[in-house]
């Protein structure tokens, strides 16, 4: 690990990330810039109905696209965010552009359209998140329930913090997902005292959930331990039909993935998912 001191505080960089990106520090510079400089889009990927086919949420994902950098990766921009404390004015922009495009949606008449938003540890701990997604609703007049927001189980380890926030945002009646179930600090207990709507399957699962009996026997125990809580469960990943068919026999009834859509953007979901 490097340190890196600077006027009266420090940082810690990941070595991985060093290796990585040996611009870490300039791409840091540009990611402060990315919201006036307007780099970033929001992307969005349909979630399947298994047993119709039907389509009534997504999920949206930030795309960034720098001068100096070109397309980077949220895999790899979310964690600096993370680490900068910059995730927090970029959350806030992605709650907004969100809002705005529900708004827009339902203008044009999809109005029970659901979008899911990922929320990283240090935003689901930012004491005025619960504001700044009410002000987004008011503004754009929309339900609570067109919302849905997707936690790790990262950010659930600070318990008493997490617990009240979620508590919070249940009450404004906004969906909760546990997002990448079953590769963090997976605890039953959360899944007890925490207010939590759906479980979304890793995609690491259901990858080779038709070869890796572990992964199908994982698999399996998520999707019955959802419906037993009274959870709704959704299936990360799907990019094969036999991943649907096992899916389907195993009573997961929603899934995403390249299967059926990579996520696109807005204008491309009103021409191939909404018009259906
Ligand atoms: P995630 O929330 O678990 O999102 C799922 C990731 O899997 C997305 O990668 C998506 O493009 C990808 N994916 C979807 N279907 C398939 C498939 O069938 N096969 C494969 N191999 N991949 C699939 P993406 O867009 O690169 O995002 C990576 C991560 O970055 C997200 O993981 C999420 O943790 C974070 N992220 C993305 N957008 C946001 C955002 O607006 N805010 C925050 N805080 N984090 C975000
Ligand atoms: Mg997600
Ligand atoms: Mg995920
Ligand atoms: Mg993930």
């Amino acid at each position: 690990q490097v340190k890196e001191k600077g006027k009266g505080h420090y940082r810690f960089y990941r070595t991985e990330m060093n290796e990585a990106f040996p611009n870490y520090i300039l791409m840091e510079a540009h990611l402060r810039k990315a919201i006036e400089k307007n780099e970033f889009i929001m992307h969005y990927q349909p979630q399947v109905n298994l047993l119709d086919g039907k389509i009534k949420s997504f999920e949206a994902l930030i795309r960034w696209n720098n001068r100096k950098f070109g397309f980077v990766s949220p895999a790899q921009f979310i964690p600096l965010a993370e680490e900068t404390g910059l995730i927090i004015s970029i959350g806030e922009w992605v709650i907004h552009t969100v809002c705005e495009q529900l708004a827009i949606w339902r203008k044009k008449g999809f109005k029970d359209i659901r979008v899911a938003i990922n929320i990283s540890p240090k935003q689901l701990l930012d004491p005025n998140l619960p504001t700044i997604i009410k002000k987004a609703l008011l503004f754009y007049q929309l339900p609570a329930s067109s919302i849905e927001i997707e936690v790790t189980e990262g950010a659930m380890e600070d318990t008493r913090n997490a617990l009240s926030m979620l508590q919070r945002l249940k009450e404004i009646g906004i969906v909760i997902s546990v997002d990448d179930f079953g590769t963090g600090y997976s605890s039953l207990n959360y899944l007890k005292r925490f207010p939590i709507d759906i479980i979304k399957i890793d995609q690491s699962f259901v990858k080779e959930i038709q070869v890796n009996e572990k992964d199908a026997a994982i698999t399996k125990t998520i999707i019955n331990l959802a419906h037993n809580l009274g959870m709704e469960v959704i299936a990360e990943g799907v990019e094969e039909s036999d991943q649907v068919q096992f899916l389907i026999s195993a009573q997961c009834l929603k899934a995403q993935g390249f299967y059926f859509s990579r996520p696109v953007s807005a204008d491309e979901i009103e021409k191939n998912v909404l018009c259906i």
